[in-house]
């Protein structure tokens, strides 16, 4: 397969070319902010659309806000960066890729100046009919106070890789993480959910968890409207989550991922469960285009139109 193109400030440069300096705080201290964002193409429309584009690029302006970053770029201009990577790669099938805004100024104190990188990936997908076995690590969120989760900094990743490394080496999926007051938070890259007495929960905004786009069209639209009832915001305790019917990750690149085990209690029957089926189903028909409502998460990047709909500047 074709190694892909990366846009870096505004030019398509072949993968090993995208090079950033060893003592920039984007290198040494993973000063970034960014976005996973999927694109998925559509053999009929001969086009590929990107979910919730608008969103993606509202989050990481608020990323970049936080991080106090500088980036001269407008969303227009955004559109324009991704419509040109994704277009001059001639992707014309599936694709996740990272936004990614950094520091290539030197030191802790540096905000300036900042660059830009669109980076398109393969991603695959964890398979249907497969689920994650899961753990509650014993490494805990990071806090709002002290390295904020809302914030989507590379940087803030460390803690997810130390849970995920540690939930490998004892035989897991991945984990699943408490945050500082003991409670359910995230996983190490995806919001949680459970099916919990025939009802979808999910923690809220305030749990040290990212502000999910996934999370929201759950929310929003696709719980609703799939399963008929309205998903429930709040704390979750520990022993909840072991004696749950289902559950299962959200995110944009996670999609809808079942999890049937946690700490080695399986959940229902141990396999994926029918709710978090019908989700996923639904979900995917809706990313896709199959399901035509909410036309406006989907975007067109590669024909595409010139100026995106319903972009904020
Ligand atoms: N939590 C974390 C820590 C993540 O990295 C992600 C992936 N961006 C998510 C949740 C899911 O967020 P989204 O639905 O916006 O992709």
């Amino acid at each position: 397969m074709s190694t892909l193109k990366i846009w870096m400030n505004g030019t398509l440069v072949p993968e090993p070319e995208a090079k950033l300096p060893v003592n920039s705080a984007a290198v040494f201290y993973a000063t970034n902010v960014f976005e996973g964002i999927r694109a998925y193409w559509s053999a009929a429309d001969e086009e590929l659309y990107c979910f919730r584009l608008a969103e993606h690029f509202a989050r990481i302006r608020e990323s970049m806000k936080m991080m106090r970053f500088t980036v001269p770029y407008t969303d227009a201009d955004l559109y324009e960066a991704v419509r040109h990577i994704l277009s001059g790669n001639d992707l014309r099938e599936d694709i996740h890729m990272h936004l990614v805004a950094y520091v290539a100024g030197v030191g802790l104190d540096a905000t300036e100046p900042t660059g830009l990188y669109i980076n398109p990936r393969r991603r695959p997908r964890v398979k249907d009919n497969e689920g994650l076995k899961c753990c509650v690590s014993s490494w805990v969120r990071t806090s709002d106070n002290a390295i904020p989760i809302r914030l989507k900094s590379g940087s803030n990743y460390q803690n997810g890789r130390l849970a995920t490394l540690q939930a490998k080496a004892d035989g897991y999926d991945g984990p699943i993480f408490l945050n500082g007051q003991g409670h359910v938070a995230e996983g190490s890259g995806a919001t949680f959910f459970m099916v919990r007495k025939g009802q979808v929960v999910t923690p809220p905004l305030t749990a040290d968890i990212l502000e999910s786009i996934t999370r929201s069209t759950l929310i929003e639209d696709l719980v609703p409207r799939a399963l008929g009832q309205k998903v429930v915001e709040r704390e979750i305790d520990r022993t909840e989550i072991y004696v749950a019917e289902e559950a299962f990750f959200c995110g944009s690149g996670y999609e809808i991922t079942p999890i049937t085990s946690i700490d080695r209690f399986p959940l229902g029957d141990g396999k994926v469960g029918p709710l978090t089926r019908r989700l996923s189903e639904a979900y995917l028909n809706l990313v896709r285009g199959v399901d035509k409502t909410h036309p406006e998460w989907r975007t067109a990047v590669y024909q595409g139109a010139r100026v995106m709909a319903g972009a904020t500047r």
